[in-house]
């Protein structure tokens, strides 16, 4: 029997794309061998990272003045490959901390560029996004960097901030394909894939490309935007399937009707439980109403000595994952879009219960 997963990543996959993948484990598509057998230059393994690579533009609407890479790393291995890519020694770069996974970004940048934090919203314990308008950036700056959503402290931007000529960076792992985005505001989007994308192993790149060409001589080659856009994201072994998998992700998530339908259910189901936090004097979210993010939503409860309780309650019950990130503790829901309505209904009915036995 499945549960509701609601980890934050890697997290829930649809149901149908575990099927499938199921389905064409041992014999691909009448190849007689799996698609982790395959030769990463074979003709059939070439043409289903090409599906892959052609879905997602389709998606985001990608334009065509963009260069969509598959790597390696992670999200973190981007913390470094940014400045890699986009600065040279002694260049500055401004970054806007909202909360763990932007201060984990500035880390990392310290090591290759002079970081300006622009806006740091420390006095609300990072449960804001700075105010629309207010960022000011230095005219130095080789770029804007920003996490779109903190998975974390689930605070996500609600509007794209305007850095002028200064190309804006973000990290979107954790919301990703949960909407719609104007790809063209951004100079590079990258995304680990384990929430939205599919499992872990692989990072999308998203980078406009007249910003490439500008990394250091000594970046690492599979860390090398230019040498891996050049190569189709194959200048070494790429993780292949993880690959397969985000592809049929990405069809699975075409035949839901693609961002647009992704985005209404995922406005309902962060409601639906933003909403019985609200209701509830039992509950608390800590975010500014504005920029509560769809996909991760932290809770507490008034005593923490009940967290553990629920945890393993909501555990028996089917509801797994809702613990909150061991830096901060608390419960956490991460409801990516393989998370169905009827999961997050199930998490708010137990809620309500839980409170009724605890309040
Ligand atoms: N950025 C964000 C917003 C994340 O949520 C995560 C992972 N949870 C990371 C970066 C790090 O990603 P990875 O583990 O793929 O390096």
């Amino acid at each position: 029997m499945r549960v509701y997963n609601f980890s934050a990543g890697p997290a829930t996959m649809p149901l149908e794309v575990l099927e499938r993948a199921q389905a064409e484990l041992i014999d691909w598509r009448g190849s007689g061998m799996s698609v982790m057998e395959m030769s990463h230059r074979s003709k059939e393994f070439v043409t289903v990272a090409a599906q892959a690579e052609a879905r997602l533009r389709a998606l985001l609407a990608v334009p065509e003045e963009y260069a969509v890479l598959f790597l390696q790393g992670g999200a973190t291995g981007q913390f470094a490959g940014v400045p890699l890519n986009l600065t040279a020694p002694g260049a500055a770069a401004a970054y806007v901390n909202t909360g763990s996974w932007s201060a984990k970004a500035i880390d990392e940048a310290r090591k290759y560029v002079d970081v300006h934090v622009v806006a740091d919203e420390k006095d609300s314990n990072y449960t804001t996004v700075p105010a629309e308008g207010s960022l000011e950036v230095p005219g130095d700056a080789a770029y804007l960097h920003l996490t779109l959503n903190e998975t974390i402290g689930g605070v996500e931007f609600p509007y794209l901030p305007d850095a002028g000529e200064i190309p804006l960076v973000t990290d979107a792992s954790s919301t990703m394909l949960s909407r719609p985005v104007d790809v063209s505001r951004f100079g590079v989007i990258y995304a680990g894939a384990q929430k939205n994308l599919g499992p872990s192993g692989l990072v999308v790149i998203i980078v406009r490309r007249d910003l490439m060409g500008r990394a250091r001589p000594e970046v690492p080659a599979a860390m090398d935007w230019t040498a891996m856009a050049e190569a189709d994201s194959m200048l070494n072994t790429p993780p292949t399937l993880a690959w397969y998998l985000v592809g049929l992700v990405l069809e699975w998530v075409e035949e839901q009707g693609g961002l647009t339908a992704m985005a209404e259910r995922n406005r309902a189901k962060a409601e639906l439980i933003y909403g019985t936090i609200d209701r509830s004097d039992f509950y608390s979210n800590p975010v500014q109403p504005a920029a509560r993010s769809w996909m991760n939503v932290p809770f507490l409860v008034p005593d923490p000595a009940l967290e553990k309780p629920f945890v393993a309650a909501a555990e028996a019950a089917g509801l797994s994952g809702l613990g909150g990130h061991r830096s901060v503790g608390g419960m956490r829901a991460s409801i990516y879009n393989a998370m169905p309505i009827e999961g997050v209904q199930a998490l708010v009915d137990f809620m309500t219960d839980f409170e009724k036995q605890n309040g």
